[in-house]
């Protein structure tokens, strides 16, 4: 048999999140888009906790947090999730600035939802 990828794991995970409607960030995919590109233009830690803050609140009462976490590290995430900033599906603190920590980084949109 072969091994399932990664990739397919994520969308299996992420679809089984997305149908159980629990996500505490669901509904908010603009608002949120809006937080990452924020954070991500940060120049400084406290501008980039700042921006990250509204979206904090919300993973701090998700009741999926730890399956958002196992889907950003399939997913090799680039944003805010799962409480963190997360890196190429690493977790970091909110006030670790984007581009001094990976580069050029793209920043992705998280679908309306
Ligand atoms: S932990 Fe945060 S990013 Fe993940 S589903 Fe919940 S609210 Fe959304």
């Amino acid at each position: 048999m072969r091994p399932v990828s990664r990739r397919v794991l994520a969308q299996q995970l992420a679809n089984v999140i997305a149908r159980s409607g629990t996500a505490a960030c669901q509904g908010r995919g603009q608002w949120w888009s809006e937080r990452e590109v924020e954070h991500a233009a940060a120049t400084t830690r406290s501008a980039a906790v700042a921006a990250a803050a509204p979206a904090m609140e919300l993973c701090a009462r998700c009741p999926i947090v730890a399956s958002c976490t196992e889907l950003v590290t399939l997913d090799q995430y680039t944003g805010l999730a799962a409480g963190a900033a997360v890196f190429r599906g690493t977790r970091a603190p909110t006030s670790r600035l984007r581009n001094a920590a990976a580069g050029q980084v793209s920043v992705p949109v998280r679908e309306a939802g």
